[in-house]
Formats: C-alpha cells, sequence, structure tokens
C-alpha cells in the first residue's frame, strides 16, 4: 500500500480513517519512529482499538509496569465506560497500582474511545 497516497486521503477526509486504516497509519509511523507503541490508538497483535483488547492478559507487562501493580504482582484490572468514556485501572488487590505506563495506556484507550466513537457517529450521518 502507498503510504503516501493514503495519509493525504485521510488528510482529506478524517471520516475515511476506520480501524484498519488507522491501524496501518500508526503500524507505518511506528515503524519510521514518528509513533511510540504507548500512544498507539490501535492493537498491531490484536487488530483492534487499543480500549477494546485492553483487558487481555497479553496488554500486561510486569517490566514496564503497563497494567501491573508492582507491590502486589498482580494485573490491574481495567474498567472501560462506553457512555462515558472514562478509562480506569486499578489493582484488585491494594485498589491501587498506578504506574507512569499504565496512565500512559490509559490516555491512549480514552483516544481510541474517542475515536472509536467518532467514526460510528460518522457512519451514522
Ligand atoms: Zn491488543
Ligand atoms: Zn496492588
Amino acid at each position: 500500500m502507498n503510504t503516501t497516497t493514503l495519509a493525504s486521503i485521510t488528510r482529506l477526509n478524517p471520516v475515511s480513517r476506520t480501524l484498519p486504516v488507522l491501524l496501518a497509519m500508526e503500524d507505518d509511523a511506528e515503524d519510521v519512529g514518528r509513533l511510540s507503541p504507548d500512544d498507539r490508538m490501535t492493537c498491531h497483535v490484536h487488530g483492534r482499538w487499543i480500549h477494546q483488547c485492553v483487558a487481555s492478559p497479553m496488554h500486561v507487562n510486569p517490566i514496564t509496569r503497563h497494567r501491573w501493580c508492582r507491590s502486589c504482582a498482580i494485573a490491574l484490572t481495567v474498567s472501560v465506560d462506553e457512555l462515558s468514556g472514562i478509562v480506569t485501572m486499578s489493582c484488585p488487590g491494594c485498589g491501587h497500582g498506578e504506574s507512569a505506563a499504565s496512565d500512559r495506556l490509559i490516555v491512549a484507550c480514552q483516544a481510541s474511545l474517542a475515536a472509536a466513537r467518532a467514526q460510528a457517529a460518522a457512519r451514522v450521518a
């Protein structure tokens, strides 16, 4: 796929940023070092919006502390409120377990939730 053409099409028409399009764009941006994996709104492992698969055990990482409580050594529970667009993570053991990595993941999830909702709204209109 020609990325230059893809980029110019999506710039002209933001509504055409469907999940597969955005997924490909984020893959390309990540490959050339323009996008940090932490800031992605899509997941290249699951091929979904990040908020749709963040609850998967694959998104837990004890080393980087994504979705991980170091004190309790257990994964954080994710709650995605599709209505309010609010994403929270907390440790089922101590109720806390925050980390900078998880905070970034939450920001990415909320961005993907907003993007998915904009997509849905565009389809209806
Ligand atoms: Zn995923
Ligand atoms: Zn904990």
